[in-house]
């Protein structure tokens, strides 16, 4: 039988109420419980999307809770919907000087005002890139970086083939009616249950949680 869900720091939530970010408590309280399920497999946790820190923080907590360690890749530059013009653009996260997205300096604020850098190491850079030269298997794979098919499915492609058996594999944003939003991260869940090697283990709204079960991503 499992206990009863498990929940970050009092500071870890403070600090993430704090944060910048798209991540509601529901769905953040939901991730955590998977990050402390995937820690406990001894294995580090993948983040695409680290943004300004906000659900870095929850895999951070969870992952010096079990004692592994939280990787979380961005490029900083934002997704489209987040450049200047868009809806969810925000003016303070532009570098003065070069005018152009960077949220690097405030994700990094965010984790060192709630004492958990020492359990991230960040990549900054495109995703499938990393994802190409990254070599050991992952306890778990968070996708909620850029909401294009085209870069929902190279976070797939290039990500969970290294989630571990047993290992999970967590997409946000996940909504079955178009008319709550886009349909990438859909349909990359979609993807997902049809390989076979998953199931789906937790819904939370629009944050869904599949573990690896099988072979054949
Ligand atoms: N997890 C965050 C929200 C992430 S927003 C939170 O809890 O608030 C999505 C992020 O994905 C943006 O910061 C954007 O820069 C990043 N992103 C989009 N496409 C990307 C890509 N191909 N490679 C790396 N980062 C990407
Ligand atoms: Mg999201």
């Amino acid at each position: 039988m499992p206990g009863p869900a498990p929940v970050p720091a009092r500071e870890t939530l403070d600090a993430f109420e704090a944060a910048k970010g798209f991540m509601p408590r529901d769905e953040g309280l939901a991730l955590y419980a998977a990050a402390v399920e995937a820690g406990a497999l001894g294995l580090p946790l993948l983040e695409v999307g680290s943004y300004c820190g906000r659900s870095t923080l929850l895999l951070a907590d969870a992952a010096r809770r079990t004692g592994t360690v939280a990787v979380t890749v961005d490029h900083h530059r934002g997704s489209e919907e987040q450049q200047p013009g868009w809806e969810y653009h925000d003016p303070e996260v532009v570098d003065p000087e070069l005018g152009v997205m960077d949220t690097l300096p405030t994700f990094r604020r965010t984790l060192f005002r709630a004492g958990l850098e020492d359990r991230v190491i960040a990549l900054v850079g495109r995703s499938p890139r990393a994802a190409e030269v990254w070599g050991r298997p992952l306890g778990m794979v968070f996708v909620d970086g850029g909401h294009t098919d085209e870069h929902a499915n190279g976070d797939y492609e290039g990500w969970a083939p290294h989630i571990a058996q047993r290992g999970l594999l967590v997409i946000h944003d996940v909504f079955p009616d178009p008319a709550d939003g886009g349909q990438a991260p859909y349909r990359i869940h979609r993807r997902a249950l049809a390989s076979g090697a998953f199931e789906e283990t937790s819904v939370t709204r629009s944050l869904r949680v599949l573990r690896r079960i099988g072979h054949g991503i």
